[in-house]
């Protein structure tokens, strides 16, 4: 039986995963309805909003000297609240679309970075209610990327979940519901990109930009050595002359650039695992550990960290999407999200 529409509305509820590098917004029963870049761009003269997502992220390194385009999380740290409220605004209107009464306004469920301070909470949780929410509950995000990995993070058995993101590498051993040992880093997604730059400047006197080398990295970045040789050809500007230029490069010399940050990846993993406690440690030598976010797909970080840990590597289906289905997750389930819900920051918090 399908329910009456104004009956179906009550269901809208939304799950949103903030991350550094993108936002996903998840609409119950819809699935995932936004999935753009985390970057605003903004009119400093007026202080108004000239686009959001991947319209802004269009406009990064072009944008004449009164209009700025940012991300407004830096290293999974909210670096400007008001542009950020400004986003989540933005996304959920979009998503929800016009006038809303009390009744029909969503719950929302947000993953949030795991080192975030109390002050910062409450920024989320004030700028999802002002964008219009009836209540807000936040994630730990590794929590509802395990979720979203449908892993069992209920049970009391120690499951490990590396989420390699675009600002930070956050590295989670959940049992019970809860994080036991967790660490987060800041070598990430972007900083290879960096690598990159700094290696086809360093070797090829080629100014890059941070784009152009993230098309690199997904192209041809490799942490381990291929079977088969990649390359491709890369424009910029020449240093020297400042023309334009373009060189060849191939997946060695890429490895070769991102080495260093693939390296502080493994080491993170290893130190979280030396004070997990030693039952958690076994279950997870023999569950083997779980890969999320973007920077689970790149090529052969599954087999480093592998041979780095000696455990079993899985790299989660769709790795971009878990955090946000795994607050979507959470809206059907309101025991689990009672569990592992943030402490609100708020004077009145929402009860469940
Ligand atoms: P965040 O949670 O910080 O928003 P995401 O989980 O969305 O980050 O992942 C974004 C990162 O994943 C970016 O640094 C992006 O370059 C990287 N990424 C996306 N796809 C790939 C790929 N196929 N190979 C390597 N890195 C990738
Ligand atoms: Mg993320």
């Amino acid at each position: 039986m399908r329910f009456p529409k104004f009956l179906r509305r009550f269901g809208r509820d939304i799950g949103i995963d903030l991350g550094t590098a993108n936002t996903l917004v998840y609409v119950r029963e819809r699935g995932i309805v936004v999935n753009e870049p985390s970057v605003v761009a903004v009119n400093t003269r007026t202080g108004q909003i000239i686009a959001v997502g991947e319209d802004a992220k269009k406009m990064v390194g072009k944008t004449p000297a009164h209009i700025t385009a940012t991300r407004p999380l830096v290293h999974g740290i909210i670096s400007d609240f008001e542009v950020t409220e400004k986003m989540l605004r933005y996304f959920i209107e979009k998503v929800l679309g016009g006038s809303r009464s009390f009744l029909t306004r969503p719950r929302v469920v947000v993953g949030i970075p795991l080192e975030i301070t109390e002050v910062e909470r409450k920024a989320v949780e004030d700028a999802v209610l002002s964008a219009g929410a009836r209540e807000v509950f936040l994630i730990e995000q590794p929590i509802a990327a395990a979720l979203g990995a449908r892993l069992p993070i209920e049970e009391s058995v120690g499951t490990l979940v590396v989420d390699i993101g675009g600002g930070t590498t956050d590295i989670a051993v959940i049992s019970l519901g809860g994080i036991v040992a967790s660490r987060s880093l800041k070598a990430a997604g972007d900083e290879l990109n960096r690598n990159i730059v700094a290696y086809v400047r360093d070797h090829f006197n080629l100014d890059l930009g941070e784009r152009n080398a993230e098309i690199v990295k997904v192209r041809i970045g490799t942490a381990a050595p291929l079977e088969e040789p990649l390359e491709m050809p890369v424009r910029g500007r020449d240093i020297v002359t400042g023309l334009p230029k373009e060189v060849m490069v191939n997946d060695e010399q890429i490895r070769e650039a991102m080495q260093r940050t693939v390296r502080a990846i493994a080491d993170g993993v290893r130190a979280v695992l030396e004070v997990t406690p030693a039952e958690l440690v076994s279950d997870i030598y023999e569950r083997g550990m779980v890969l999320t976010g973007g920077g689970a797909l790149l090529k052969g970080m599954d087999a480093v960290l592998a041979a780095a840990t000696d455990v079993h590597v899985r790299v989660a289906e769709d790795p971009l999407t878990c955090v946000v289905r795994g607050t979507g997750m959470l809206l059907d389930d309101t025991d689990l999200l009672r569990e592992v819900r943030v402490p609100s920051a708020q004077s009145n918090p929402a009860t469940v």
